[in-house]
């Protein structure tokens, strides 16, 4: 295998090139690297910066004392960032023992031995024996068998990463249900479906550990569902989060959604716009999935690090902070099909919303899809008039 050293913000790591060939994707090789996931980790960068101001600001911690774990480490490459490029102490952990080789070289390459530590365990024995400020979990596929263990080690904020979209999203119906314990639905806004499962097993997880949580920021693409979750100690918080769970009813015939808050709940199947038989999500967390205040911080992150996704991170990062907090949104495609009419812009769409009185936003999880407030029957009309 062959290797070479590569440079993410300030960061340099030496990683194994794998051979040219689509048969071989980045997990064959012996330690893993992805540079398709050099956005996730610009807006890790970013995200954990803020969240770290914010701690210090609350001045129970000094920056010294803070510890941050890259549970799945591989190269060592979103630890050696938090270290050098945030400024706060990062563990590595990864039980492969090609990995934990390759994290104690790039340690020494970037000269952060002071400020790190390279571990060579199972994540789950390390995050049960040790509490961090931080916990970020970024393993391969679903991170479904590592919450419990995160959420046991968490003090302050658990970053989680989970590239299992088809069972999140409802296309492996049965692998979501083994996983996540919820029934996810995949319909149009299988994307929102996704991150909405992640969060509410996330919360559920943490909730048998007395914690409760507030999610700071969520984004989703094509592959992954990524979120940083701010850790709130204590049964009431707990108990608080929980009122953010409940279910989602999906009208398959004329395409009414709507939540149920709660998860003690009686739920009607028939549809209250036309009458037919609805499909039932959940349990799902209903709650923001972003705090809009810590999108600014954030995106004032991203300005003063030096970032190669900087252009993307920060436009994602503003279509999410600027989305109504109205769960499942509508794709302008899908409902134009239907009615046989051709799409317009999405912001003409947008905009004839607002102007017939209803709330109405663009949304992070792809270009032809919004959120309103308005009923499905007001919308298709709205469409129709276009
Ligand atoms: N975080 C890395 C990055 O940003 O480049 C990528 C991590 S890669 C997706 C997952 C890593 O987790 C692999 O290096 C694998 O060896 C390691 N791993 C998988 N299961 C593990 C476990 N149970 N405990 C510790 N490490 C594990």
């Amino acid at each position: 295998m062959m290797y070479k050293t590569i440079v993410e913000g300030t960061t340099k790591v030496l990683v194994p090139v794998p051979p040219q060939d689509a048969a071989f994707p980045p997990s064959a090789a012996p330690v893993f690297y992805n540079p398709e996931m050099e956005l996730n980790r610009d807006i890790n960068v970013a995200a954990t910066a803020a969240f770290v101001k914010r701690l210090l600001s609350g001045k129970k911690l000094l920056r010294e004392e803070i510890r941050y774990v890259d549970a799945f480490s591989a190269s060592g490459i979103r630890g050696l960032r938090i270290a050098g490029e945030v400024g706060i102490h990062a563990t590595m952990n990864d039980w492969n023992s090609d990995a934990f080789e390759m994290i104690k070289e790039n340690i020494k390459i970037n000269g952060l031995e002071e400020k790190t530590l390279a571990t060579h365990k199972s994540a789950n024995v390390l995050l049960h024996e040790q509490k961090f400020h931080i916990v970020d979990i970024d393993p391969f596929g679903t991170p479904s068998p590592f919450l419990d263990a995160a959420s046991a080690s968490v003090r302050n904020m658990l970053s989680v990463t989970a590239t299992d979209t088809a069972p999140l999203c409802g296309a492996h119906l049965k692998a979501g249900i083994r996983k996540y314990a919820a029934v996810p639905l995949n319909t149009e806004y299988h994307s929102e479906m996704g991150l909405r499962v992640l969060l509410g097993a996330c919360a559920r997880e943490l909730a048998k550990h007395e914690k409760g949580m507030l999610p700071l920021i969520s984004h989703v693409t094509r592959h992954y569902v990524r979120t940083y979750l701010k850790v709130l100690p204590g049964a009431k918080q707990t108990d608080k989060t929980l009122k953010s769970m409940g279910f989602s009813i999906h009208c398959p015939t004329c395409g009414f959604r709507g939540p149920v808050y709660g998860l003690a709940v009686h739920i009607k199947n028939d549809c209250p716009v036309c009458g037919s038989f609805t499909q039932i999500a959940g349990p799902l967390w209903l709650g923001p999935f972003r705090e809009q205040a810590f999108c600014d911080e954030v995106i004032s992150e991203l300005e003063v690090h030096p970032l190669n996704t900087k252009d993307k991170a920060k436009k994602l990062i503003t279509f999410s902070r600027d989305e109504l907090d109205i769960p499942m949104f509508y794709d302008q495609h899908v409902i134009c099909k239907e009615l046989g009419v051709s799409a317009t812009g999405i912001e003409i769409l947008i905009e004839a919303l607002k102007a017939h009185g209803f709330e109405a936003s663009r949304t992070h999880f792809s270009g032809t899809s919004f959120r309103t407030d308005a009923p499905i029957t007001e919308i298709k009309e709205i469409i129709r008039a276009l």
